[in-house]
C-alpha cells in the first residue's frame, strides 16, 4: 500500500460540513433553521418551551397521557409536567419491554430571577432586585437590553402572563455598570467580583406620583403593575419572573452560516428532538423526547431530571403493556441531547485542539463530561458510543468528537448521570456553542440540522 492508501483506510479526516452539504441539504437545513430561530425567539424559559411543545403535540395529534390509558403501536402521548418540562412518546412496535429510545435535552437556561421581595426605591430610582439561575459570568448581564418573562399567581389564586421587553414597542429594562471614567478601582478586581450578585438590581423606573410621600417612584411602578396585571407587592412571593436578554435571535455572518441567539443551551437540543418526533411513523421501539427544566442548577427540584416524573410517565406507558419499568430502563437508551464548547480560536489555552468540537462539523458526541479526573459524569462505555456511532453512521449523520475543554481546565455536567443511574445505556451528544451561558450564545446552523437528524437516527434505531 502507498502512503496515500494507508492514510486514507487508517486515519479519520473530519471534513467541514459544507465540503459536503447538498443543495437538497441546504435547503432542508434552511427550512429547519429558519423554524429554530423562532422557537428560540419566542421560547425564552421552560415554560414558553413547555407551552409551545404542549400546542405543536396537539396540533400533530399527541393526546395527553393519563393513568390506565391503553396504547398501540404508532399513538402519540404526551406528559405536560406542571407547565416546566414535558415528555413525548410515539408508541413503537415493539413491547417497552424491550426499552425505549430515549433523547433527553434540557429547556432551562441561565438568567437573572426577580427575588421574593424585589421592589425597592433608592436615590429616586426604582428597581427590582434579582439572584442568578445557572452560572453566569455576572459582568455580562450589565448595560444590555432584557426582557421580564414569567407568571405571577395573585392573591386571588389567578396566573397572570407576563412578558415586557419583546414587542419592539415595549420598554426594556436593564441593569448599569460604572462609568469607566470612575472604575479605577473596579477595573483592578477579578472578573468575578467586577460585578458581584447583589450588584445585579434592574432599574424599572424613574417617575414619582405627583404629591407628598416616601418611595413615590416604587409606588408609580406598583401602581402600574395593579393597573396592567391586578397584582399587589405581596404577589412578587408568588411569582416566578425571570429577566432574559430581551430580542429575537439573528443570523451572525457575513454569509449567515451561524445563529446568534439566548438560550441555545440547550433549547437548540429540545428542538431537534421533538420535531423530528412531531411527524414520525411507527418506530420499531417507542421514541421518547424528555424536556427537563432545571438542568442549569443541578437537574434538582419536580421538574428536573433527578424527578420521578420520568418513572411517572414511564410507569403509565409500561403498566399500558404490562411491562416492568426496571426491565424497560435496562433494555433503553438515552441519548443526552446537550450543547458543548465549540472551539474558540481566541481562547485555544483552554482546549485539547485534538479533542474539541468544532462549528460546522456536525452533532457533536461527547464520552465524558465532569471535571477534574471525570468527576460527576456518566462515562460512557466503548459499546454505548459504538452503538451512537454506527447510528449515526448509518443514517448518513455527520459527527464529531467533543471533550469539555482541557484535562483540569474547568468542566460541566448534563443530565446524562442522571439517566444512567437509572440502569438506562446513555451518551452525551449536542450543537458546539460558542460562548456558552453569554447572553448572547452562538451556534452553526450545520451542527443545529445535523442534530436534528442525529435525535431522529436514535429514535429509529
Ligand atoms: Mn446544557
Ligand atoms: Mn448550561
Amino acid at each position: 500500500m502507498t502512503i496515500e492508501e494507508l492514510q486514507s483506510s487508517l486515519l479519520s479526516a473530519p471534513k467541514n460540513g459544507y465540503q459536503t452539504l447538498t443543495e437538497q441539504q441546504r435547503a432542508e437545513m434552511n427550512d429547519y433553521c429558519n423554524g429554530y430561530a423562532e422557537f428560540i425567539s419566542t421560547c425564552k424559559m421552560e415554560r414558553e418551551a413547555t407551552a409551545w411543545t404542549v400546542a405543536a403535540c396537539e396540533a400533530h395529534g399527541f393526546k395527553p397521557m393519563v393513568p390506565g390509558m391503553e396504547l398501540k403501536p404508532g399513538d402519540k402521548v404526551y406528559h405536560n409536567n406542571r407547565d416546566k418540562s414535558i415528555i413525548v412518546a410515539v408508541i413503537g412496535e415493539k413491547s417497552l419491554a424491550e426499552g425505549a429510545n430515549i433523547c433527553a435535552a434540557h429547556v432551562d437556561s441561565p438568567r437573572m430571577d426577580i427575588k421574593p421581595n424585589p421592589l425597592y426605591e433608592d436615590t429616586e430610582i426604582a428597581y427590582l432586585k434579582t439572584h442568578y439561575y445557572g452560572g453566569i459570568k455576572k459582568y455580562q448581564w450589565v448595560t444590555t437590553p432584557l426582557a421580564l418573562h414569567g407568571v405571577i399567581y395573585r392573591k386571588d389564586g389567578t396566573i397572570v402572563n407576563v412578558t415586557i421587553g419583546e414587542d419592539p414597542s415595549d420598554p426594556i429594562l436593564v441593569v448599569s455598570d460604572l462609568l469607566v471614567h470612575l472604575s479605577g478601582d473596579q477595573m483592578a478586581k477579578t472578573a468575578s467580583k467586577v460585578i458581584e450578585g447583589e450588584q445585579l438590581n434592574v432599574i424599572v423606573g424613574t417617575e414619582p406620583l405627583v404629591g407628598e410621600g416616601s418611595d413615590l417612584v416604587k409606588l408609580n411602578i406598583m401602581k402600574m403593575l395593579n393597573e396592567k396585571y391586578g397584582i399587589i407587592e405581596s404577589d412578587f412571593l408568588s411569582a416566578e419572573l425571570n429577566l432574559v436578554p430581551a430580542g429575537p435571535s439573528r443570523d451572525v455572518g457575513l454569509d449567515r452560516s451561524l445563529i446568534g441567539g439566548y438560550g441555545h443551551d440547550d433549547r437548540v437540543c429540545a428542538y431537534a428532538e421533538i420535531v423530528p418526533l412531531l411527524d414520525m411513523g411507527i418506530p420499531t421501539h417507542t421514541a421518547v423526547c424528555i424536556l427537563a427544566d432545571k438542568e442549569e442548577i443541578g437537574s434538582v427540584g419536580i421538574s428536573g431530571m433527578q424527578s420521578h416524573f420520568f418513572e411517572y410517565f414511564m410507569g403509565m406507558l409500561c403498566d399500558a403493556q404490562g411491562v416492568n419499568l426496571e426491565h424497560c430502563f435496562a433494555n433503553s437508551f438515552c441519548l443526552s441531547a446537550d450543547v458543548s464548547n465549540a472551539f474558540d480560536p481566541n481562547f485555544p489555552e483552554t482546549c485539547d485542539k485534538r479533542n474539541n468540537s468544532k462549528l460546522n462539523y456536525g452533532v457533536a458526541i461527547c464520552k465524558y463530561t465532569g471535571s477534574r479526573g471525570k468527576g460527576g459524569c456518566s462515562d460512557a462505555s466503548a459499546e454505548a458510543m459504538g452503538h451512537v456511532r454506527t447510528t449515526l453512521d448509518n443514517a448518513g449523520v455527520a459527527w464529531q468528537i467533543a471533550t469539555l475543554g482541557k484535562v483540569d481546565q474547568g468542566g460541566g455536567g448534563t443530565v446524562a448521570a442522571y439517566m444512567a443511574n437509572r440502569n438506562i445505556v446513555t451518551v452525551d451528544a449536542g450543537v458546539p456553542v460558542l460562548c456558552m451561558h453569554a447572553p448572547m450564545e452562538i451556534v452553526s446552523k450545520y451542527d443545529c440540522y445535523m442534530t436534528m437528524l442525529a435525535c431522529k437516527a436514535i429514535y429509529l434505531a
